[in-house]
């Protein structure tokens, strides 16, 4: 773009117009005003464990019709893109499915509904992430060690599902109300949801140590790492970033989590699953955008918001 500079735009390195010898300005080319900064999070976005499920099903695919048992992420743009794959979705505990090869999710099923559809009869791609079978084992061996079955995480997630479903008397905590269902067990055996905030699972162990004294509260720590590695991230994010958009799907727990820390450090967030969310307004008076994602975002979701951002920016 080029224009006669008449005046120092403000944020903008002064370049001046120069003079013909007749003494009128001529056309200089001005430098992009930037508006703010964008700033990306030193981890986020997909993990290993949702990218190595994807994969999975993309090649079980390949091999013949194909039916997901749940949400295999829980995010809008990659369930639009298996559906329109022709890959079909039923939910883990139904009694049947529209084709013989069926997919368990990342997020991992119980034993029983495993076996479940192993004794119906239907081939099975298990792509529960290496992650989340360690906190079934975890929880499996505290329950061999007589402790009795406790989740740090949400009421109603997929994954706790999974992990309490071969346990009736396990006891969810999502928060320190839920303590009071605890039983008066001599050992209680604890673990978290894959996708928990450390810091939460930390408060909350606390409490049920605090409130039952009278039990040995054996833990074992099974956030997993991307996880962990996120959360890290955004504070380091949210000491730079005046505002944050988080890319990741409606019904995604830990993007969920990510605004949650993002506002509970006092910084402003929304939560997109594509460019067009993003509302300009947001923005205004920002000088330092950050841009986080869920770990069920597919890298091209995080580099199409963050290009509108930095188009919006003037960068
Ligand atoms: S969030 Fe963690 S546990 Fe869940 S799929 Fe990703 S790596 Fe595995």
């Amino acid at each position: 773009m080029t224009k006669l500079i008449t005046r120092q735009q403000e944020g903008v390195p002064v370049v001046r117009g120069r003079k013909s010898k007749g003494g009128a300005r001529v056309a200089v080319s001005e430098p992009k005003r930037r508006l703010f900064r964008v700033v990306e999070a030193a981890r986020m976005g997909m993990c290993f464990g949702v990218r190595d499920a994807l994969e999975a099903v993309r090649e079980a695919a390949r091999q013949g019709p194909l039916t997901v048992l749940g949400e295999l992420a829980h995010n809008e743009v990659v369930l639009e893109r298996l559906a329109a794959a022709g890959i079909g979705r039923a939910r883990p505990e139904a009694d049947s499915a529209p084709t013989q090869r069926v997919a368990i999710t990342a997020h991992g099923v119980s034993d029983q509904v495993r076996r479940r559809w192993l004794e119906a009869g239907y081939e099975v791609t298990d792509t529960t992430c290496p992650l989340v079978r360690k906190a079934h084992d975890a929880l499996a061996c505290l329950v061999a060690e007589g402790c009795h079955p406790v989740v740090i995480g949400r009421h109603g997630h997929v994954e706790v599902q999974g992990l309490t479903g071969d346990y009736p008397e396990a006891v969810v905590i999502e928060d320190v109300g839920d303590i009071a269902r605890l039983p008066k067990a001599a050992k209680l055996g604890v673990v978290s949801q894959t996708t928990q905030p450390p810091d939460r699972v930390a408060v909350l162990l606390g409490a049920i140590r605090r409130e039952r004294p009278g039990s040995i509260v054996d833990f074992r720590d099974t956030v997993c790492r991307p996880t962990r590695e996120r959360q890290q991230a955004l504070e380091a994010l949210c000491r730079e970033a005046d505002f944050v958009v988080v890319v990741g799907g409606k019904n995604s727990n830990n993007t969920r989590e990510l605004v949650e820390k993002i506002r509970a450090y006092g910084v402003p967030a929304h939560r997109v699953a594509r460019p067009q969310e993003v509302r300009r307004e947001w923005l205004k008076g920002c000088r330092v955008v950050g841009v986080t994602a869920g770990t069920s975002t597919l890298p091209e979701s995080v580099a199409a918001v963050t290009h509108q951002l930095r188009q919006w920016a003037g960068e």
